[in-house]
């Protein structure tokens, strides 16, 4: 296994990321500390950085809060695409499942379409 980094900063798991990283989560509003506009951060309770699967796969948007899907969810959506183990904002999993149902509905939909849906 290979060590993560910040894409952004660079820094390794377990590091704080540097100053005006926009990976680094605020501690009081779980939110993009870079945008969030929260005063007085504590150092002590500033988050080093894991990479525990906080960003979507398919977009790299920055996920604050993760939410589980059922095994079987994932598994009939989303884990032909995707493996298990993988994070997908819902923006990207409910694009995801509109594919999947329009696949599944009419299969001579065309690959090259998907592939043109997947790319933005
Ligand atoms: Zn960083
Ligand atoms: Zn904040
Ligand atoms: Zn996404």
């Amino acid at each position: 296994m290979k060590t993560q980094t910040c894409h952004d900063c660079g820094i390794k798991e377990g590091q704080l990321h540097l100053e005006g990283c926009d990976m680094e989560r605020c501690p009081k509003c779980k939110g993009q500390l870079l945008s969030c506009g929260c005063k007085n951060i504590n150092e002590l309770e500033r988050e080093p950085f894991f990479d525990s699967g906080f960003s979507c796969l398919r977009c790299g948007k920055f996920l604050p809060e993760l939410k589980q899907v059922s095994d079987q969810e994932w598994k009939t959506i989303i884990g032909i695409t995707y493996p298990t183990d993988c994070v997908l904002c819902w923006n990207c999993m409910n694009l995801i499942k509109k594919l999947r149902m329009l696949l599944s509905k009419n299969t001579t939909l065309k690959v090259s379409k998907l592939k043109s849906n997947t790319n933005q």
